[in-house]
C-alpha cells in the first residue's frame, strides 16, 4: 500500500484494491481516518502509519455507504463513524448490505479478516451536510456529493486545501452510477465540487491519486461531458480518454442500462 503525505496534517493511503484512499486529517492532537484500505493487512498497518504520523485517531469518516470505504473500523476498532445523514439512512434502511458484498470480495479473492464486518458499535453518528465537522481545533466542510449512489458526502479540509471528493474525479474509474445512484444529481454534485477544486491544491477521488487541484478540473470537465453524453446517447457516449480499459467499458454498458 502506498503511503503519500500531503501537508503536515493530511496523509493519504491508496490500496492495492481498486486503489481505494484512505486519508488521514489532523488538527493538533485530533486525526480522523475517513474512507478506507481494503485489504486486511493494510488494514493492520494503517495505526502503526498514523502513528508513525503522529496521528492521533479518534474517529472514522466515511464519504459514502459502499462497502470499500467503510473498512476503517478493523484498523481501529473503538473510533465512532461519522457520516452524512443520507449514508447513515442507508446503512439503517440496508443492514448488512456492506457485510454481504465484502464477504462476497473476500470470497474471490480468498482474503481472511480477523472478524465480521462491525459498523454499527460504536453507533454511527449522522452528520448534517451540508454543515461543520469539528476537529481539534479546526473544522471540516461537508459538502452533499450524491449521485454515484443516492447517500454521501465531500469533505473539504480548508487549511491544507484538499478536498477528499469520495467516489467522484477519479483518475482511473469512469462516473459510476450504482444502483441507488443519478446522473442528474451526478452534474449536481460536481457543480458543488467545481470551485472547492479550483481552490484545491489537492483532490483525493476515493479511487487513484491523490492529484493536484488543475488535473483534477480537467477530469472533472471530463466526466461532466461523459455523463452529459450519457443522457444524450446512453451507450454510444464516448469514455474519456485514459479510462477506456475492458473494466471501465463494463462499468459504462452499466451506466448506459441505468439512466436506459
Ligand atoms: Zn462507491
Amino acid at each position: 500500500m502506498r503511503a503519500v503525505g500531503l501537508h503536515a496534517d493530511v496523509v493519504v493511503t491508496v490500496s492495492r484494491a481498486y486503489q481505494t484512499t484512505c486519508t488521514l486529517v489532523r488538527s493538533g492532537n485530533e486525526a480522523f481516518c475517513v474512507d478506507s484500505p481494503v485489504f486486511a493487512d493494510e488494514l493492520e498497518v494503517l495505526p502503526a502509519i498514523a502513528e508513525q504520523a503522529a496521528f492521533a485517531v479518534v474517529g472514522l469518516l466515511a464519504t459514502h455507504a459502499d462497502w470499500d470505504h467503510l473498512l476503517g473500523r478493523y484498523a481501529f476498532a473503538e473510533a465512532p463513524l461519522g457520516c452524512a445523514e443520507t449514508t447513515a439512512a442507508f446503512l439503517v434502511g440496508h443492514p448488512g448490505v456492506a457485510q454481504r458484498e465484502l464477504r462476497a470480495f473476500d470470497d474471490e479473492l480468498y482474503v481472511e479478516r480477523p472478524g465480521p464486518l462491525s459498523i454499527g458499535s460504536p453507533p454511527t453518528q449522522a452528520l448534517p451536510v451540508p454543515g461543520h465537522c469539528g476537529i481539534g481545533e479546526q473544522e471540516l466542510e461537508l459538502h452533499p456529493a450524491d449521485g454515484h449512489t443516492g447517500d454521501g458526502m465531500a469533505v473539504w479540509v480548508p487549511w491544507a486545501r484538499v478536498l477528499v471528493a469520495g467516489d467522484y474525479l477519479s483518475p482511473v474509474e469512469i462516473p459510476l452510477l450504482s444502483e441507488t445512484g443519478s446522473a442528474s444529481a451526478y452534474l449536481a454534485t460536481l457543480a458543488r465540487l467545481e470551485p472547492l477544486v479550483a481552490r484545491a491544491e489537492h483532490v483525493v477521488p476515493g479511487h487513484g491519486g491523490p492529484i493536484d487541484g488543475t488535473r483534477a478540473a480537467a477530469i472533472l470537465r471530463e466526466d461532466r461531458a461523459y455523463v452529459e453524453a450519457l443522457m444524450e446517447r446512453g451507450a454510444e457516449a464516448k469514455l474519456p480518454l485514459a479510462r477506456r480499459t475492458g473494466a471501465q467499458r463494463k462499468l459504462h454498458a452499466a451506466n448506459a442500462e441505468r439512466v436506459a
